[in-house]
């Protein structure tokens, strides 16, 4: 990141907190819910299977520029299956580089060749070590690794929902990660309870002790990118949200913080630990401030 877009960030953390305003700096814009797979914990996949015109993506890209977003996400359903006639997501990264965002990011799910250049963050997710993953996501696992293993110069982060299936598999998770030379860094987000996938939440006995074992990785010096001293406050559930810094825009409608901001008592329930991190980044908690430098300068 250069240092001026660093300052920059910097500035609006400071503006937003000393002021208490509400602009976003963080946007995701969803090019379609169109998707390869049908992972056991997925309510977002393949309802319409529309994938949205790149002339509204981009009008949506620029508006959220125009607010102030700096951080940018792409995502899905599957981002690297979005096409419109012959553009494709590397079209839409380049022209986001145009646009002037700081950080491009993707999320995928890592079953398509890794190939589009100048991303920031490649968020690719595995749930597991390969029996438990491909219990979750279908037959992928080998497909995602022959990817990342093919993958030239991307900085590849393991991006694992935790859920009832897979959490016994956080550490031979991150042992993958971390000595898998093409991937630099693990996430940890905890399921979120969409509609017909309550049935995979932990209890709250499990879920401290992924915890526990999620800052142990951290102590160990494993490549985690989550912020230590957000955990517990995700476990005691205290966490102010929305996060009103996010913004997510699908086919031009507008969601702060999630899509998932709209599902009644949803948001008390909320596994996506970026969200407790952002929340209480911008509500000015000293040591989450510390940590997201350390974090960010290390693994952006
Ligand atoms: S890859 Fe993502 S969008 Fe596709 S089914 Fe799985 S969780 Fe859903
Ligand atoms: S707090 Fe934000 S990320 Fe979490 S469920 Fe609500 S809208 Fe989604």
């Amino acid at each position: 990141m250069k240092l001026k877009h660093l300052l920059h960030l910097a500035a609006f953390g400071i503006k937003t907190i000393l002021f208490k305003t509400d602009n976003p700096i963080l946007g995701t814009v969803i090019l379609t819910d169109d998707c390869n797979l049908n992972c056991k914990h997925c309510a977002v996949n393949n309802i319409t299977g529309v994938h949205y015109s790149c002339e509204n993506i981009l009008k949506e890209m620029a508006g959220m520029y125009a607010e102030g977003v700096r951080i940018l996400f792409f995502c899905g359903g599957e981002a690297f299956v979005w096409r419109d006639g012959d553009k494709d997501l590397s079209y839409l990264v380049g022209k986001a580089r145009e646009m002037g965002f700081y950080i491009v990011n993707v999320v995928t799910n890592g079953t398509l060749e890794l190939n589009v250049k100048d991303v920031d963050i490649m968020f690719v997710s595995i749930d597991g070590q390969r029996e438990i993953h491909n219990l979750i996501r279908g037959d992928t696992f080998d497909t995602i690794m022959k990817n990342i293993d093919a993958s030239k110069g991307q900085n590849i982060c393991v991006y694992m929902a935790i859920n009832r299936l897979n959490f016994k598999d956080i550490e031979p998770l991150a042992r993958i990660a971390r000595d898998n030379g093409n991937i630099k860094s693990i996430s940890f987000n905890f399921h979120t309870p969409y509609e017909g996938t309550e049935w995979l939440s932990l209890s709250q006995d499990e879920k401290a002790e992924c915890v526990k074992q999620i800052k142990g990785l951290i102590k160990q010096g494993y490549p985690v990118f989550n912020l230590y001293s957000t955990l517990d406050r995700f476990l005691e559930n205290r966490w102010p949200r929305p996060c009103r810094q996010c913004i997510v825009i699908e086919n031009g409608i507008r969601y702060i913080c999630g899509r998932c901001s709209e599902i009644p008592g949803l948001c008390d329930r909320c596994g996506y630990l970026f969200a407790v991190e952002f929340s209480l980044l911008f509500r000015g908690n000293i040591r989450v401030i510390f940590e997201v430098l350390r974090t960010y300068l290390k693994f952006v």
